[in-house]
């Protein structure tokens, strides 16, 4: 996949290379001025965070699945990934993350799995932490109005189902238990006409974000047929705006994280997704429905455009729009659009890895949005993985189109029963 874009091929290519990139975790010679970057600190970090959050996390208790995956892969990128997740831990967490898994009910013929089910199903987000319990089959319990079971208020997420398999590969789990089917005709359902997703069936909300989880998604699981490819391309090429970054959704502002979301998608839909109308020239005796055919192939108006766009937004940081200040999560979603361009040779390294030392946290470890913010999990995730696209010593290579280390990328190519028998 995309290996003539790999952005790390300089940096480890090999597991060798990868032992050495985490062995090697002493400051850069040629950026000695600059602050260490916290190695351990982080690691305590994520451990804590693993364990207990602060209070301020009560408002995301059906984010779970997301902020656990931020902390596993946080230590999995800084290499410490088996040493820290005791084997007891390992499975409880498995079983805890299939518990989550919305599934057809069982005591419900095939027949009844009608559309109005379809949409349910995949992985959601807990309330209060509990397994999923379906309340259709709670005793004296009729169905709601609408005809479908009572999963209806309670139903798969598509940024929780992304974020469970990434965690299930990150905890070496085979996802044979994953309900790969009703994932697919969840997926069919939510994608809108105009090619976007929304993330549940119950949620109107559109835009690039789930696009790009739909997108993932149907690549771990290694099956497409959930994704309507040509309209989902239409929507991506609708959003890129005057200024040629790509917007949440279409006449919207141009924006770092849906940047990343549209050109990593385009990464995974591989072949000519990638390719740019702009520069399409019609060949030589080609009919003009097939040029237009080709183009539509195409998920890039202005790929130059889009390019210069995310490296105008680098200050000494990367900032998310134009005329915001910096923030550390970009370095992450500009510099992963730009990883996924084949450009990161053009990022100025050391500014941003100037930044992102400073919103380390010097006490707790971690990483705020901004210098002198209190850690988060995203950002401090976010932050390790824009330093990764740099080549940090300490920190493991990345694949930018899953945000997964290239060595989890690799054990779900390998492992996975969704890809190891193609
Ligand atoms: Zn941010």
């Amino acid at each position: 996949m995309l290996d003539s874009q790999d952005p790390n091929s300089s940096v480890a290519s090999t597991e060798a290379d990868i032992t050495d990139t985490i062995a090697a975790a002493a400051q850069p010679d040629q950026w000695a001025s600059q602050k260490k970057f916290e190695r351990e600190k982080h690691i305590n970090y994520f451990k804590r965070s693993l364990q207990m959050l602060p209070g301020v996390y009560t408002s995301m208790d059906t984010h779970r699945m997301t902020l656990g995956m931020f902390a596993l892969g946080g230590l999995e990128l800084l290499g410490v990934l088996e040493e820290t997740v005791s084997e007891a831990n390992r499975q409880a967490w498995i079983e805890w993350i299939y518990s989550q898994q919305r599934i057809p009910d069982p005591l419900v013929g095939e027949d009844e799995l009608s559309d109005k089910n379809a949409g349910l199903y995949g992985f959601g987000g807990p309330f209060s932490g509990l397994p999923f319990q379906d309340q259709s089959v709670a005793e004296g319990y009729q169905g709601c109005e609408c005809g479908a079971r009572s999963t209806v208020y309670d139903t798969a997420h598509i940024t929780m189902t992304y974020t469970a398999l990434l965690m299930l590969v990150l905890l070496g789990d085979d996802l044979s238990r994953v309900a790969k089917e009703p994932i697919l005709r969840s997926l069919r359902k939510l994608q809108q006409p105009n090619g976007c997703f929304v993330p549940c069936i119950t949620d109107p909300e559109s835009d690039m974000r789930f696009l790009y989880c739909a997108a993932a998604i149907s690549h771990i699981l290694n099956d497409w047929s959930g994704f309507n490819r040509q309209t989902a391309l239409q929507f991506i090429r609708g959003s890129q705006t005057y200024e040629h970054g790509i917007s949440q959704s279409m006449y919207q502002e141009a924006h770092g994280g849906p940047t990343y979301c549209a050109v990593a998608t385009l990464g995974l839909l591989g072949g000519e997704a990638l390719g740019d109308q702009k520069t399409m020239i019609r060949n030589e005796g080609e009919a003009e429905d097939a040029f237009e055919e080709r183009k539509s192939q195409a998920g890039f108006v202005d790929k130059e455009g889009t390019r210069r766009w995310c490296l105008l937004r680098q200050l000494t940081g990367f900032q998310g729009r134009t005329n915001k200040v910096v923030d550390t999560c970009y370095s992450f979603w500009v510099g992963g659009t730009l990883a996924t361009l084949g450009s990161m040779d053009l990022v100025n390294y050391e500014c941003n890895r100037s930044f992102l030392m400073d919103t380390q946290h010097e006490s707790f470890g971690g990483f705020g949005k901004w210098i002198d913010a209190y850690p988060d999990v995203l950002h401090s995730y976010m932050g390790i993985a824009g330093l990764s696209l740099m080549g940090e010593p300490g920190i493991r290579p990345m694949d930018p189109l899953l945000n997964i280390s290239k060595r989890m990328q690799e054990r779900l190519y390998t492992q996975s029963v969704f890809w190891r028998s193609s």
